[in-house]
């Protein structure tokens, strides 16, 4: 057999991909440095002012070329983008350089970009880099523009992107001319190439050290974005066995699709719901066309991002109506505000301040506990969209019980205003909280006796129990939900449920990996909620799997988690060797 050349990264999507590569660089195109005389001020302002708008224009060309199924996530990073292009950061300060110093506008733009990525590069927080590269992007769409140079692809078809890190306007682009897989050097699992790459349905393997560097222009790559590898070289026995497995996972896809209608049921016959997350009212199309039983976690942080000021009442309302609609009487879980962190809000209430650490900081209920009059909108649009249809109130980041109170003294506040206002609202509406805090966790039978079902978010439960953080490329390789920490809080979460008589499900990425299935099963879970687009290869999975063996062992491997150890037992409840 032929040993081919290897590259390795994290798969971030599904799917084996072969293609010609194609290096791309996306750097700024090149300009002189050169001054104007003052008299040409007006007609260069005029320029680099007309240059923003021919920017927009792509932008929103862009936008309209983001496939209908997909584009509650992609929307709002082009939306970010766009937004930018507003900003006085990047419009104002460039022309009062221009004024000042009679800088040509490529110049001008230029030193203002350099201004900014200072700024960001002195904070060195991850989430505020990744702004860095949109300020980097959208200066070089600017300059493009200005330069007249037509930002032209090429021919991709087919083809392997390879660069050091994908924006996604280009990725959209490039998806539609047809390439066949990205290779990065940059970016972890929740990295924006890799979120674009899993809404796209387009093999990817980031993090790739070198990759553009290693692999050259034109050569034949294998992409195996399930297990992180990219190939150069390969030889005719490595390329047949990757082909008959592209052929399986392409037969495998058919069978996938008549599950949809089909039962979430155990082999054993315990029912299991199948719940998606969605983050915006478009997702409501995908999340029907899966067959999924409702929704198990809003994201509503999407309401309030890339924007100046926050949403109103109404904008709540009207949103969460749509969803209520299009799911024609399912159930919809609406996750308050979970702002802070990795999402942070344009205008004024999220601190900023570099040197705290957000994901520790004023984040989800901690912000709308303190700032009631941006929670309270979300609130009453809630319970005014529960008149309407079976709604759930979630809460997410609860680290105590005076939290659950003092929320649930707000929602019965709230009911009393409305009713007072003779606006209708579903009096009994369910009130359950997220535990993806060790300490939640740890108390999850207080939480669960002071709320009506509870959901295990193992993004952030895992961040906070391994303390990594989840949006940094350079600890993610400690990021590990098998953890026997993590696996014994789950449990702590699942087992307090029982006890106390509520439902608990679990809505983090965990519950959407077909490979956690049968452990979750076999722990106790009887919800999951997951992106739409993993529902029918967990019911698959499901459909396998004996309830009764996998609990049983389960049993077994309790007192070695207890242990700190991950037992051979576990990896084959893991591996599915014990799913029947
Ligand atoms: C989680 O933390 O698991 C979760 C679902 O919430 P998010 O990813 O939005 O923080
Ligand atoms: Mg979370």
């Amino acid at each position: 057999m032929t040993l081919a050349c290897t590259g390795i990264g994290i798969g971030v999507s599904r799917g084996i991909a072969l293609g010609e590569a194609h290096l791309f660089r996306h750097g700024h195109p090149e300009f002189t440095a050169r001054s104007i005389d003052p008299t040409e001020l007006p007609a260069e302002i005029a320029r680099f002012l007309a240059a923003v708008d021919r920017a927009k224009e792509h932008f929103h060309r862009v936008k309209g070329e983001i496939p209908e199924a997909t584009r509650s996530e992609i929307v709002a990073f082009i939306d970010a983008h766009l937004l930018m292009l507003d900003d006085d950061a990047l419009v104002k300060a460039p022309i009062r350089l221009m004024e000042e110093h009679h800088y040509a506008a490529e110049w001008a733009l230029q030193v203002q970009r350099d201004a900014l990525v200072d700024v960001f590069d002195a904070m060195e927080d991850p989430y505020l880099r990744t702004r860095k590269d949109d300020v980097d992007h959208v200066v070089g769409q600017i300059l493009h523009q200005l330069l007249n140079r037509e930002h032209d692809l090429g021919d991709l078809q087919g083809k392997v992107i390879v660069s050091q890190d994908l924006m996604p306007a280009d990725a959209i682009l490039m998806r539609n001319k047809g390439i066949a897989a990205f290779v990065t050097e940059f970016g972890g699992p929740m990295s924006h190439t890799a979120i674009l790459a899993r809404s796209l349905g387009i093999p990817a393997v980031v993090g790739v050290r070198q990759a553009t560097h290693c692999f050259r222009q034109g050569e034949p790559l294998i992409v195996d974005s399930e297990n992180g590898v990219v190939l150069a070289e390969a030889g005719s026995e490595i390329i047949e066995h990757y082909r008959q497995r592209m052929d399986d996972a392409e037969h495998h896809a058919g069978e996938l699709k008549r599950l949809v209608g089909r039962r979430a049921v155990t082999r054993d016959g315990r029912d299991i719901r199948l719940m998606a997350n969605i983050e915006l009212p478009e997702d409501i199309d995908t999340t029907r066309q899966m067959g999924a039983d409702g929704v198990g976690l809003y994201r509503t942080e999407f309401l309030y991002m890339n924007r100046g000021v926050e949403p109103d009442e109404e904008e709540h309302y009207a949103a969460y109506r749509q969803v209520l609609d299009g799911l024609d009487g399912m159930p919809v879980t609406i996750r308050t505000l979970d702002l802070g962190a990795d999402k942070q809000l344009e205008s004024g209430y999220v601190v900023e301040t570099p040197v705290c650490n957000p994901a520790l900081g004023l984040r989800a209920i901690r912000l709308c506990l303190k700032e009631p009059k941006l929670f309270r909108p979300q609130l009453r649009a809630i319970l005014r969209a529960s008149a309407e249809g079976p709604v759930r109130i979630m809460i997410p980041m609860l680290t105590n019980l005076h939290e659950v109170r003092v929320l649930k003294q707000m929602v019965e506040e709230t009911k009393a205003s409305l009713a007072s206002e003779g606006i209708p609202f579903d009096p009994g509406i369910l009130v359950g909280g997220m535990i993806e805090v060790p300490a939640a966790a740890l108390s999850a039978d207080a939480f669960a006796r002071e709320l009506d079902f509870l959901s295990i978010g193992t993004n952030d439960l895992v961040q906070y129990t391994l303390a990594i953080d989840r949006v940094d490329d350079e600890v993610n390789y400690l990021y590990d939900p098998l953890h026997p920490s993590v696996l014994r809080l789950i449990l702590m979460v699942i087992d307090a449920g029982e006890r106390q008589g509520i439902p608990v499900s679990m809505c983090g990425e965990m519950a959407g990996d077909p490979r956690f299935t049968p452990l979750l099963l076999g722990m106790g879970l009887c919800e999951f909620s997951m992106q739409p687009g993993s529902l029918l290869e967990v019911k698959r999975t499901l459909r396998a799997s004996d309830v009764g063996r996998l609990r049983k062992a389960m049993r077994k491997v309790i007192p070695e988690l207890e242990a700190g150890v991950i037992s051979p037992r576990l990896e084959k409840i893991c591996s599915g060797k014990m799913i029947h």
